[in-house]
Parts: structure tokens; sequence; C-alpha cells
């Protein structure tokens, strides 16, 4: 009889998605006989794949969109911040139940902790009010940040946004001077080289940064954007998106096997899988 375990993910696309590489280096790293796949769900389905996933004894789920919303509808019970944010990115036995978790918000906070920047009591600036924005807000407000300032371009979803932190609240641009981290959570930036990138390719005039802030991308495609490098050229610090992509994986494969993996093989196969691309 096999020992063999296997977690998936489910979205759609999945093709480019970084998370069985990240996830395959890690399992192997560990010396633990798991085996992560991914598979292409037609929205609508995801119902359907949590099925599948109680049918098929898949250990563990990672998700991904279009599907976040439904799997928080499909599983038995929910951790607090996938409760707040309508959102489950992962999926995890508890005997018999499905319990939904949202890592996004976490993976980013611990993803800076290993920066050595520590979001407790800092006032923080979100460009950006989508899912990844969401969380980012949600995790911000439970680690104990002061002041979260929301900017966006539809400022009725920067409104809502707002409302998942008792600290955050919609700002102005002139706020990111005043911030000391300053995240661009929007998609501005994505898929654009720095030398080709043009001022609609960043989220806010780089002459409002300045050296002492913290600046962090949630892009990762490339992963030196022109933001990071505007924010580095001012002598902020400029931490890239790949980060919080590794740790919200670490955090799901923690809840899956009960074990942290080793963050740095994920992020040399996930550097490596990103070269070419
Ligand atoms: P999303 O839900 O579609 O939200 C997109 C956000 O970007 C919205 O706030 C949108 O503003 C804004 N936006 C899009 N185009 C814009 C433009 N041209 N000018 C100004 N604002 C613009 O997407 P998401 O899932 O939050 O992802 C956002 C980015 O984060 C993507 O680049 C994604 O790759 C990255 N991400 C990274 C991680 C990671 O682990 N590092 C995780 C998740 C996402 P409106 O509200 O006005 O439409």
């Amino acid at each position: 009889m096999t020992t063999r375990r296997v977690a998936a993910l489910i979205g759609s696309p999945v093709e480019h998605s970084l998370s069985p590489v990240i996830h395959q280096a890690a399992f192997d790293a560990a010396g633990i006989d798991w085996t992560y796949v991914a598979f292409d769900v037609a929205p609508g389905c995801a119902a359907d794949a949590i099925r599948a996933m109680r049918v098929l004894g898949i250990a563990g789920m990672s998700v991904t969109m279009p599907h976040k919303r439904d799997v928080f509808d499909a599983v038995d019970r929910l951790e607090p911040a996938a409760q707040a944010l309508h959102s489950v990115n992962t999926v995890t036995w508890d005997g018999d139940e499905l319990v939904g978790s949202s890592t996004d918000g976490a993976g980013f906070v611990s993803s800076l902790a290993e920066c050595g920047v520590d979001v407790d009591g800092a006032r923080v600036a979100v460009i950006g009010a989508g899912g990844a924005a969401r969380s980012v807000i949600d995790a911000l407000g439970r680690a104990g940040s002061i002041d979260i300032t929301v900017l966006n371009r539809t400022r009725e979803h920067a409104e809502r946004a707002a409302t998942l932190s008792s600290a955050a609240s919609v700002g102005v641009v002139s706020d990111i001077g005043r911030a000391d981290i300053i995240v661009n959570a929007t998609n501005v930036g994505m898929g654009v080289a720095p030398d080709d990138a043009g001022p609609d390719d960043l989220p806010c005039d780089p002459a409002l940064l300045h050296a002492g802030q913290v600046v962090i991308d949630l892009v990762y495609h490339p992963l030196r954007t022109a933001w990071i490098e505007a924010a580095a050229s001012v002598g902020a610090q400029a931490i890239d998106g790949l980060g919080m992509l590794i740790h919200q994986a670490a955090l799901q494969q923690e809840r899956w096997t009960g074990m942290l993996p080793d963050t740095t093989v994920m992020r040399i196969a996930a550097e490596a899988a990103l070269v070419g691309r």
C-alpha cells in the first residue's frame, strides 16, 4: 500500500501557476512522499472539485481564481481571515471536516518579517483594492498596523476594502509620502520590464517615495519591476512580490503536513521557473 499523499491546485487557467514548482520543491526537500498536481477546473465547478477532494481523499487543496468565493461556500468550516474576506485559498482536513483558510495576508506579513520588517504599529499605504489588497489590509489590521490608507482607481472598491479593518480608511495620494510601508497591490507593472516601463506602469509618482520607507510590489513578474527599481533608487527598502507567494504556500503546507517547509528551497525553485518567462 502506498503512503503517497496528493495535494492539488484548482483554478482556471493554471498552466502558468508557480504553485506546483514551489510546493513540490518543498515536499522533495523535506523528504516526504507528497505529490502536488494542478487541475484546470472550469468556472462554476469548484463545488464539484471539493466533492472530488472528499471522494478521492486529496490531502490538501490550493484554490486560485476564479474559485476562491465558491470554495468559501463549499467547505464545512472557515478560519477567521477566510470568513472576513469571503475567500478561500486553502482547504485542509480536520478529522472529517474540510476547513477553508486564506493564507495570502498572513503570508504577506511573514514575508515582511523575513526581511526584518515589523508591521505592528506601522502606518501603511495600500495601493489597490482587489483580492490581493483585501488580504493584505485584513492581515495588517490583525497584525497591529495602526493606520492603513487605501488608495485605488475606483473609490467605491477602496471604500469596501477599508471596511476590513478598523485601522483602515480611504486616503489621498499625499498619504504615500507619510507612510512607513507602501504596497502596490494593483496589476500595474505586471509583465512590463523596467526598461520598457512608462509612467502608466508605476502605481504612483515615484517622487512620493523616499529613503527610510519600505516599498513592496506584490507583482512578481517581472521580479524587479519599475516600481521596485524606483524605490531602491531613492534608498527605500524594496521588497518583491515573490516572498508573499512563497509564504502563503508555506502556510498551506504547514496546515496540510503539520510542518513549516523550507522557504529558501521554495524561492530558489520559483526564481528558476521565472527565468525565461
Ligand atoms: P484584482 O482583484 O483584479 O484587483 C486588481 C486591482 O488593481 C484593483 O484594485 C484595480 O483597480 C487595480 N488596477 C488594475 N489595473 C489598474 C490600472 N491600470 N491602474 C490602476 N489600478 C489598476 O487582482 P488581484 O488578485 O488583487 O491582484 C493584483 C496584483 O497582485 C496582481 O499583479 C497579482 O499578480 C498580484 N498578486 C500577487 C500575489 C503574491 O503572492 N505576490 C498574490 C495575489 C496577487 P479597480 O478597483 O479600479 O479595478
